[in-house]
């Protein structure tokens, strides 16, 4: 334990010397050390297990250190470690097959990249190129990722120190009836508002000059704020309507997170083209792409798509989602995700919104749900700023870890995001826990 202690100090001195972080003030951070993971656990620099309800990123679907795919990776990286994207392998053509096989419609071609970022960067490179229109619709409380393009999609304050870098991208306001736009009380309501506002949009925009209209399946990081029925139905009418592309991010929903393969396919929606990433194969080796429709497919079937890169569908990547496909089929991982939303998760969760006076709002579906934690539940007044942080939600991530949870949590937000594959006994466990961080975020508030 101590040689290990010693190896995590230096661990974290050389990371404070020489790494570089995403979204940090490089001063003013302390990252735990990771030293091993297993399963659903991960294990920091002083030797304490941690029940993992962020799947990091919201990517390890299939939890840390599945052997299947961990062998699957050793195995290519002895094969064929690296090959450039203009050759076929095997890997990944296999790995097209499965994914194509399991989004909607005809969506039967994929662009590999190596993360969702750029996915979303070239569906609104596919989307104007394809409709020779300059402006993509997105919402606002949306994250689609931090390259210039995929930075300005997105619709939180994450967006606004890069305003500018990528011109032609126009907000609107998605359904979520808790905080209502619209004056809706109901969610019919907030959906036929929600699309009547989007169609308003597009009008005072010109249609004839939006290549598409991209947004996540469920919006992930700003809120899992579930559609109500038919929403997504609405705007891929609206889109046929005005000759618009649908580009469905599924980057965080895809691949089990919501008990399905895919929300839209759920919901009987086909898009023009789909992103994802992350759950694709559980993030061990960086993946992300596009799939792509028809109507994208045979504008580039006799002139080159001006885009690419060096390590699109790289087979360890491919071989990694492989696995990881096969095991989630194999052990029905949807269904147990989908039974852990019905039965467990949700349930527990609703008991907690009853149980604490600073549970606004409980939602999600599957391995997919957020805590929405308000001063009170009349106000409706949130416990820290959008894309900020409080000393509350920090008194909250804290007695998490204190109590052997590892949380994610964005704004006023926990979000209750294990691996799809947690056991119901873990996830009972880690719901207990959160009991307990809520009574401290009780007493933080009441203070
Ligand atoms: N789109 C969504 C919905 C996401 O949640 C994310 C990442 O959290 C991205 C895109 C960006 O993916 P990446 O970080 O792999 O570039």
């Amino acid at each position: 334990p101590d040689a290990a202690r010693g190896s995590a100090a230096r661990t974290y001195a050389l990371d404070r010397a020489h790494v570089f972080h995403s979204w940090s003030a490089q001063a003013e951070i302390s990252p735990m050390v990771v030293t091993a993971a297993e399963g659903s656990h991960v294990v920091d620099g002083e030797g304490n297990r941690l029940l993992d309800f962020s799947s990091q990123l919201v990517n390890t679907n299939i939890g840390h250190q599945h052997p299947d795919v961990v062998a699957a990776i050793a195995d290519q990286a002895h094969r064929l470690a690296t090959i450039a994207p203009q050759y076929a392998n095997d890997q990944r053509s296999e790995a097209a097959r499965l994914i194509a096989e399991r989004t909607p419609g005809a969506l039967d071609r994929i662009f590999f990249t190596n993360g969702g970022a750029d996915a979303n960067e070239h569906a609104v490179r596919m989307a104007r190129l394809t409709t020779g229109r300059p402006k993509v619709l997105t919402r606002y409380r949306s994250y689609h990722g931090g390259t210039d393009t995929a930075i300005n999609l997105t619709g939180d304050p994450r967006r606004w120190a890069n305003d500018g870098a990528a011109a032609g991208v126009v907000h609107f306001f998605g359904p979520y009836l808790y905080r209502s736009r619209f004056h809706a009380t109901t969610e019919a309501e907030e959906c036929e508002r929600a699309l009547e506002h989007l169609e308003q949009v597009v009008q005072l925009e010109g249609p004839q000059t939006i290549a598409a209209v991209l947004l996540e399946a469920i919006p992930g990081t700003a809120g899992i704020m579930v559609p109500p029925p038919g929403y997504l139905a609405g705007v891929r009418e609206l889109c046929d309507r005005y000759g618009i592309l649908l580009v469905v991010d599924e980057v965080m929903t895809g691949f089990g997170r919501t008990g399905a393969w895919f929300v839209s396919a759920d919901e009987g929606v086909v898009p023009d083209l789909l992103t994802f990433a992350k759950g694709v194969n559980s993030g061990y080796v960086p993946l992300g792409g596009v799939a792509v429709g028809p109507r994208v497919d045979e504008h580039f079937a006799h002139r080159p798509y001006p885009g690419g890169l060096t390590y699109s569908g790289h087979p360890l990547a491919c071989a990694a989602a492989v696995a990881t496909l096969e095991v989630m089929e194999r052990d029905d991982v949807n269904g147990h995700a989908r039974r852990l939303g019905e039965q467990v998760i949700g349930p527990e969760l609703r008991a907690l919104a009853e149980r604490h006076p600073t549970v606004g709002e409980v939602r999600g579906r599957g391995v997919f749900w957020a805590v929405e934690l308000v001063t009170d539940k009349g106000s409706r007044t949130p416990v820290a700023p959008t894309g900020g942080s409080s000393s509350v939600m920090a008194g909250a991530v804290q007695q998490a870890k204190a109590l052997g949870l590892l949380p994610f949590t964005n704004s006023n937000r926990i979000h209750v995001v294990p691996p799809c594959t947690v056991s119901e006994a873990e996830a009972r466990e880690g719901l207990a826990v959160l009991d307990k961080v809520l009574d401290r975020v009780d007493e933080l508030v009441a203070e």
